[in-house]
C-alpha cells in the first residue's frame, strides 16, 4: 500500500475534528407564530437547548400569545432579532423583553437599528403609538418611553448564536425594496429560506409609502437572484408574510410585482387599481390594509 501523504492526513484530520465538532451541535427546530394582524410571521428558532425569536408582532395584544407560546417550549430566549425597520415585526418587543429579562434586542447591522428609530419616531409625531405608549420614543416627554438607542443592540457579526453551539447567519446585502433593509437566514440543516419581508405568500405586498417603482425593480431583482441561487435546493420559504411554501414563491412574487405596476401605471382611479388587483387575485389576504396603501401610494389621483 502507498504511504498516505502527509497533507491528505492532516486534510483528514481537519474534516474529522470540523465535522465532530458540528455534530455536537444540536440540529435546529422551527416554529411559527401566525400573526392575525398583517398575516405576519415570528419564527421561534430553538437548538433543544436554548431560543430565539425572529420578529414579534405588530402589537402587545399579539405579543403576549407569541409570548405564551415561547413560554411553552420551557427553554430560555436568548434573542429577540428583529428583521427590519417596519412596525409589525418590532412593536411586540417591550412586551416581550419585559417577558423575557435575560433575552437581548438585536439587529444584523445599524442602519436598521437606525430604521426602526425612525419609523417610531415619525409614528409618534402623527399619534399612531397612542395605542402602544410603551413604544413612544423615551424623551424628557415620555420617560416612560422605549429606550431604542440603547435596548437594540447591533450584533457585531453576521452570526448569532445558540446556547449548544449552533448558529444562525445573517444575510443583510440588499438593496433597498420593501424596507430600506432587511435580513434574511438561510439554515442549510432545515433547507429553508427565511425571507422576512422579501417574501409574502398570498398576503398582497407592502409597496407603500417609500416603496417606489424603483424599489419593486430591486426587488423583482433580487428575487430573480434567489430563485438562481435557491430553487435548485429545493428549499421551504418562509415568507414574513403568509404560510411557508416552495420555491415556486420567487415567480408568483415576481409577477404580482409586474401586474401591480401594470395596473398602477395605466389606472385611471384608485378604486380602479383596486378592483383590478382584487379580481387578479381574490384569494390574498389584507386587501383592506397593505393593497390600499399600495395602491394610494402609486396611483395619484
Ligand atoms: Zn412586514
Amino acid at each position: 500500500m502507498k504511504r498516505l501523504n502527509p497533507t491528505l492526513i492532516s486534510a483528514l484530520g481537519l474534516s474529522l475534528a470540523s465535522s465532530f465538532s458540528a455534530s455536537a451541535a444540536q440540529p435546529l427546530e422551527v416554529e411559527l407564530y401566525r400573526g392575525e394582524t398583517a398575516s405576519v410571521n415570528s419564527t421561534i428558532f430553538s437548538d433543544g437547548e436554548s431560543l430565539i425569536v425572529m420578529d414579534v408582532q405588530r402589537s402587545t395584544e399579539e405579543a403576549k400569545k407569541l409570548g405564551q407560546q415561547i413560554k411553552a417550549k420551557g427553554l430560555p430566549l436568548t434573542h429577540i432579532l428583529i428583521t427590519h425597520g417596519h412596525p409589525d415585526h418590532y412593536i411586540g418587543m417591550d412586551h416581550l423583553i419585559k417577558t423575557f429579562p435575560d433575552a437581548k434586542i438585536v439587529v444584523a447591522n445599524d442602519a436598521i437599528k437606525q430604521d426602526i428609530i425612525g419609523f417610531s419616531t415619525w409614528m409618534e409625531s402623527v399619534g399612531w403609538l397612542d395605542a402602544e405608549p410603551n413604544l413612544k420614543p423615551k424623551s424628557a416627554k415620555h420617560p416612560q418611553g422605549f429606550d431604542y438607542q440603547n435596548r437594540i443592540q447591533v450584533l457585531p457579526s453576521n452570526t448569532l448564536a445558540f446556547a449548544g453551539g449552533n448558529t444562525l447567519t445573517l444575510e443583510t446585502q440588499y438593496q433597498p425594496a420593501e424596507a430600506e433593509h432587511v435580513t434574511t437566514v438561510y439554515v442549510d440543516s432545515l433547507n429553508a429560506l427565511f425571507m422576512s419581508d422579501l417574501g409574502y405568500n398570498k398576503v398582497h405586498l407592502w409597496m407603500g409609502q417609500g416603496v417606489t417603482n424603483q424599489h419593486i425593480d430591486n426587488w423583482k431583482q433580487q428575487l430573480t437572484e434567489m430563485e438562481r441561487q435557491y430553487a435548485p435546493l429545493q428549499p421551504t420559504l418562509y415568507p414574513g408574510h403568509g404560510a411557508p411554501t416552495d420555491a415556486k414563491l420567487f415567480s408568483t412574487m415576481i409577477e404580482y410585482m409586474e401586474y401591480f405596476q401594470a395596473v398602477t401605471a395605466d389606472a385611471q382611479t384608485k378604486e380602479a387599481a383596486m378592483d383590478a388587483m382584487k379580481s387578479k387575485y381574490p384569494d390574498y389576504r389584507e386587501a383592506d390594509f397593505l393593497l390600499k396603501y399600495s395602491v394610494d401610494f402609486h396611483v395619484q389621483p
